[in-house]
């Protein structure tokens, strides 16, 4: 029996929500089994198999992430297939969906295929001009699609309006919460239809699973995981098991990863060598305002350029003691990398120009180090870089 919680006790539901004992047990075992005896079967639906998504290790973490963000949880094999089932699931030919153009590229990529090859219309539209999003509306459009957090800028949507210009024209809401995270917000209780994640990120924290989730409310959800069925997208039993085990300790490493975010970004806006720092938990960001109303947190990564250049930027990285240089993000070690070579890589550049990722932009993933040493060691990389600031 699945106990009853409060929505708002996070740190209490990370731990029990979803939990089943079994035979004694307090931890859920990893069901190895890819097909489940048959009994007498009423629906399709009861057949048990790893690829129809209902098997009990990821049942076990579905409810906990379900419990976590108030709706049907899908775990899927990645955050990539997340993206593209909850986008999949949600327009079809002919139909049109609302974007914004600083989007994860991953998702770039994914809306250009659908744009190019499934005759879904993508518009590209500006989060921060409320007032230009109904010119990009059209009979058909069915969706609107952002991140609660967008990455590399760090930047919070006006997720307030974004919820009444959808509810106003019935567009369905999708939210790529990845970064937020459910200890930072809670994209459904807050109006927002679909929340996605890469679980890879933040929800495990600990850079050793790849999966991604998407929470709907039942029917939609039950749309979702047909889909899925359909293409043959599942995870494995393993990383569900691994995924259940992180998110217990969810809220304890986000706090700390937001402590350790702020005093950092807080040392490198202070520094001479730094021109810019994106990060909502600094008064003079653009996103403070929206953070501080609506979020647990101002976040676990920011955003900074330095002085001096792309390779300045890359002198700087090397000369770092702790932060690896790695693409991804949200595990417990500190994770650094340029967007430009990274997360942005696979578009032109002309189109990270438009989207306001410069080549010099170095994007932090904080762990959950002690924040003295992290900021003594960007004050020594910083310094033994300063030569190229010059070049
Ligand atoms: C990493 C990431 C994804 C893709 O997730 P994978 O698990 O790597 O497939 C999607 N959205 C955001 C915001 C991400 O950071």
């Amino acid at each position: 029996m699945t106990k009853q919680f409060r929505p708002s006790d996070l740190a209490t539901l990370v731990v029990h929500a979803g939990e089943e004992r079994d035979g004694g047990g307090l931890v859920p075992p990893i069901h190895r089994s890819s097909t489940y005896e048959l009994g007498e079967p009423e629906t399709f639906d009861d057949i048990r198999y790893i690829r129809l998504n209902n098997t009990p290790t990821q049942k076990a973490v579905e409810r906990k992430l379900g419990a976590l963000e108030e709706g049907t949880a899908l775990v899927t094999p990645s955050g990539t297939a997340a993206v593209w089932l909850a986008i999949a699931a949600s327009v079809g030919p002919g139909d049109r969906i609302l974007a914004p153009v600083r989007v994860y590229g991953g998702t770039r990529k994914i809306l250009d295929h659908l744009a190019e090859r499934e005759g879904v219309e993508v518009r590209y539209v500006d989060l921060e001009k409320p007032d230009t999003w109904a010119e990009a509306l059209s009979e058909t459009t069915r969706a609107f699609y952002m991140e609660s957090i967008a990455n590399p800028w760090m930047s919070v949507p006006p997720l307030d309006q974004v919820v009444a210009f959808c509810r106003e024209h019935g567009l369905v809401s999708l939210v790529d919460n990845t970064l937020a995270t459910p200890a930072l917000f809670r994209p459904r209780p807050f109006g927002i239809d679909i929340s996605i994640h890469s679980a890879s990120k933040h929800l495990n924290g600990h850079t050793d699973v790849v999966l991604g989730a998407v929470i709907a409310d039942a029917e939609r959800g039950l749309a979702i995981r047909k889909l899925a069925n359909k293409l043959g997208v599942c995870p494995d039993p393993e990383p569900c098991f691994l995924l259940n085990r992180g998110m217990k300790t969810l809220p304890l490493r986000v706090s700390a990863q937001c402590a350790g975010a702020l005093a950092l970004a807080q040392a490198l806006d202070a520094h001479a060598d730094v021109e810019t720092v994106h990060y909502a938990g600094l008064e003079a960001d653009p996103s403070h305002g929206r953070a501080a109303a609506w979020f647990g947190g101002f976040g676990t990564m920011l955003s900074f350029v330095p002085s001096g250049g792309k390779e300045r930027a890359q002198a700087l990285i090397r000369a770092l003691r702790y932060p690896v240089e790695a693409p991804s993000l949200g595990g417990v070690e500190t994770l650094i990398c340029r967007p430009a070579t990274t997360s942005h890589a696979g578009l032109p550049a002309e189109l990270r120009e438009e989207m306001g990722v410069p080549d010099a932009m170095i994007r932090v993933s904080v762990g959950v180090e002690r924040p003295e040493d992290l900021i003594a060691d960007f004050e020594q990389a910083l310094k033994a870089s300063a030569s190229m600031s010059a070049a």
